[in-house]
This record gives C-alpha cells, structure tokens and sequence, in this order.
C-alpha cells in the first residue's frame, strides 16, 4: 500500500493521482501551519518548483529533484499557495465541526423523547442523561475518526485547486504571488 515518496521523483511534485496524496512535502505543509498560526514569518528559502524549505548549499531540491541551476529558489512562498493551505485547514475544521455538533443535535433530540412521552420519571430521567453522555462521545470519535478522514480529502481537493491554479500560472508567467 505504501507509495513511492515524491522525493524520489525527478521532475515536479505532482502525486500520482491518487486523491490522498500530499500534493507538497510534509515540511511545507508544517511550515504553512507555522506561518498560518503566526509562528513564523513568510520569508526563507524554498525550492522554486515545490517550495519545500531549503537549506543553504542542500544542492538539487531533496523534495521533488528540481535543480537549482535550473529553478532557481525563492524567498517565500506564493501568497495564493498560502491561501490554498489556509481554506484547506479551514474546511478540515469545519467538517469535524459539523459531525460533532450534527451528533450532538441528534442525541438532544433522541435524549427529550422518552421525557415528552413518559414525563418526568427516574427511569426517563436516567434515560435522558444516558443518551446524552452516549452521543457526546460517539459524536466525538465519529467527528475524529469519519469527520478526519472526510476534512483531509475535501480540504485536499480545496488546496489541490488552488495548487494547480498556481502552477497553471506560474508556467504562463503571469503568477501574481505578491
Ligand atoms: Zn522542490
């Protein structure tokens, strides 16, 4: 099941298709969350083609094989790949969100039944706080595990756009980037 590492590939950074695949390195992503969070600042050196984080003489980009000759690096990464990367995680969290206040709603409602029907009794009483406590945590793993799975596809297909828009005009020199 294991795919072959992007690093390995020589020529761009595009995944082979398959709709969970990181469309850029690991260390990028983890540098746009830094940025996004306001940890870090948007200026380094990045990989001209992938803009994986470079370091000084790391020769030919260790992420996708771009060399430096030929791409030359540059010193922050375009706004709109940010912009990507941003309503990226902005959509993974509303996805968890929904789950979880979707199972929550649907356990309020199922949790008031046997107390508009039977009224205020021990065992309606119990019932009522039975169901809660049940949905509260079974909304909870579903938001983790389904509502996950779900935010990481949808929020790559959003940052996958937004990548190949970027790539798109990048090639015909009209990429805005600042
Ligand atoms: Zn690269």
């Amino acid at each position: 099941m294991t795919q072959a590492r992007a690093g390995e590939r020589p020529s761009g950074s595009e995944a082979p298709g398959g709709a969970g695949d990181e469309i850029v390195s690991a260390r990028l992503v983890a540098w746009l969350d830094e940025v996004l969070a306001g940890r870090a600042p948007n200026t380094g050196r990045f990989c001209g083609n992938c803009y994986h984080p470079r370091q000084a003489g790391d020769g030919d980009c260790p992420h996708c094989g771009t060399p430096t000759a030929e791409t030359a690096t540059v010193e922050s990464v375009p706004l709109d790949v940010i912009e990507g990367h941003r309503r990226r995680r902005g959509r993974e969290g509303a996805v968890v969100r929904t789950i979880a206040w979707a199972g929550l709603t649907t356990g309020v409602a199922l949790a008031l039944v046997p107390l508009a029907f039977a009224g205020v009794t021990w065992w309606s009483v119990t019932a009522f706080f039975g169901l809660m406590i049940f949905f509260y945590i079974f909304s909870a793993n579903v938001a983790n595990s389904l509502g996950d799975a779900w935010g990481y596809r949808w929020g790559l297909a959003i940052f996958r756009r937004y990548w190949e828009q970027h790539v798109a005009a990048r090639s015909d020199g009209s990429a805005g980037g600042a």
